[in-house]
């Protein structure tokens, strides 16, 4: 019976915000051992979805025959700043004494994301990989799975046979390619050579410039890619990257792994790197003003028989490293008098206690951002009534968290004039509808809705909002798609859209 290790880490690092410990994954996700494989068969897991999706792949090829999975961590976190050193070492131990005592083992399955940084290196990810190799040896496969802003290293690719990127964004791919990489791995495991090929281009696109859908450049490329598949052609993975994790292994990269073809590999990643950089001038964000933002909250809040329009807070996405609580768009719709608007998820403890300690249907002095001490966070203080207290879990219906068990830690709704705010606990970005009427917040009736996420929300709004009432507005924050708002030490440069004078080798 094949026996296969599961194990990962799994962040993305925004260089420009605090960095994040142990404390940030036992909150979002830290799963030793069989809790690993229980998690992963539940009917409303938790876990990484790529985990679900390789177990399920390999229950299914393996019915008869049965698999054995040695199940060691898995410690994923909300995107944050660089991991501590301490834990991150803390867990490299982990997993090595994990593999040490697996014994004989067939094959190695590493859940992981690929974008995070650490304070005593820009490449974490290469560690965990390069690690798992040498515990390991070297006629053992090894398969990861990537999260399609992940940042790839020499290292990365020195360590592992495959690497399998999601091709959505919004990710809703991720249990299939969980199941990709089982399928993979089984033909690694019968014998196969996978021979890869990487080029990275001096292309750093601006994070709302990333979507997969028909119309969009990155989804255009990965499309390409995927018609190159053939019984040669093991897997084409592009992964657009990460801007905010600042370093020198930022940039697109297409790799194309082969069934030990080494010269097709290389042969194919040039031929889609060089269609990626022929398309480069389509990665330039298109984003609205926040005055303008303001006048169309206020026309359609005056306006019942207008259609209602989502606004973006791309700039302070918790998905990114994004605090969850800037207050540039609050505060200009609550001064110029929106109202029949939704917002949120806002992270804020703090704001959930005050109201908590109001009790619902009573007002209060909501005083925003007292514990934050991140820059773009600024205090605002505005009369508030508690609409509703919740403990903030439910099991989502709609986009990336369809099926899933989702909790925000304890919540509270409250009304700030014209605007319903849900504030949370345990920072995230918002998803989905579900993250409003999960608490009674009716969103179909809302003229108008901000919500604090870059572009995931998108498949968790798609059966409400169409791209044509979507707006991305360019406020300050953690995670601005204007690339030239902040303070580049580790990108290699020049870089596009950054750098328009930028160049690439071709090679
Ligand atoms: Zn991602």
């Amino acid at each position: 019976m094949k026996r296969i290790a599961i194990l990962g880490f799994s962040l993305e690092s925004n260089s420009f915000a605090p960095p994040c410990g142990r404390s940030d994954f036992e909150q979002r996700g830290y799963y030793q051992g069989e809790q690993i494989t229980h998690q992963a068969r539940a009917e409303h897991p938790a876990i990484y979805a790529g985990i679900c999706g390789f177990y399920a792949e390999m229950d299914r090829l393996h019915d008869r025959d049965g698999w054995e999975p040695v199940p060691i961590v898995h410690a994923s976190s909300q995107p944050a700043g660089p991991v501590e050193e301490g834990f991150f070492k803390e867990l490299l131990g982990e997993f090595e004494a994990g593999l040490k005592a697996a014994g004989r083992l067939d094959g190695v399955y590493l859940a992981e994301h690929g974008g995070a940084t650490a304070t005593h290196t820009h490449d974490p990810d290469g560690e965990v990989f390069a690690l798992v190799r040498r515990v390991v040896g070297t006629g053992v496969p090894v398969v990861a799975t990537l999260d399609l802003h992940a940042n790839v290293s020499d290292l990365m690719m020195d360590s592992v046979d495959l690497m399998v990127g999601y091709r959505t964004n919004p990710h809703v791919d991720i249990h299939e390619r969980g199941q990709e990489a089982a399928r993979l791995m089984d033909e690694l495991m019968a014998g196969v050579t996978a021979t890869a090929f990487r080029v990275r281009l001096p292309l750093v696109a601006p994070s709302v410039t990333q979507l997969t859908a028909q119309g969009h450049p990155y989804g255009d490329l990965i499309r390409l890619g995927q018609t190159k598949l053939d019984s040669r052609v093991m897997n084409v993975t592009v992964l657009s990257g990460f801007a905010f994790a600042d370093t020198p292994k930022n940039g697109m990269t297409v790799i194309v792994t082969t069934r030990n073809d080494p010269g097709l590999a290389k042969s194919l990643a040039l031929e889609i790197a060089a269609a990626g950089w022929a398309d480069r001038s389509r990665y330039l964000p298109r984003m609205i003003a926040l005055d303008t933002a303001v006048a169309q909250a206020l026309a359609v809040g005056a306006d019942p028989m207008a259609p209602s329009l989502l606004f973006a807070d791309p700039a302070d996405n918790p998905g990114g490293g994004g605090r969850g609580n800037t207050t540039f768009i609050l505060s200009a719709f609550l001064r110029a008098g929106v109202h029949g608007c939704i917002a949120g998820v806002f992270f804020d403890p703090a704001l959930v206690e005050q109201a908590t300690a109001a009790g619902e249907g009573n007002r209060f002095l909501a005083n925003l951002n007292t514990l934050e001490t991140t820059r773009f966070s600024e205090p605002l203080s505005w009369d508030a009534r508690v609409v509703h207290l919740h403990d903030g879990r439910f099991v989502g219906r709609y986009g990336m968290v369809a099926g899933r068990s989702v909790d925000l830690g304890p919540t509270a709704v409250i009304a700030l004039d014209g605007i319903t705010l849900v504030v949370i606990s345990k920072r995230q970005q918002c998803l989905s509808t579900d993250f409003f009427d999960a608490f009674g917040v009716d969103v179909a009736g809302a003229r108008s809705i901000v919500v604090k996420s870059r572009g995931h929300f998108r498949a968790g709004f798609e059966h409400l909002f169409p791209p044509e009432r979507i707006r991305e507005v360019d406020v300050p924050g953690l995670t601005s798609p204007n690339l030239a708002n902040f303070d580049w030490k580790g990108l290699p440069r020049p870089v596009f859209p950054l750098d328009a004078d930028a160049v690439w080798s071709g090679r």
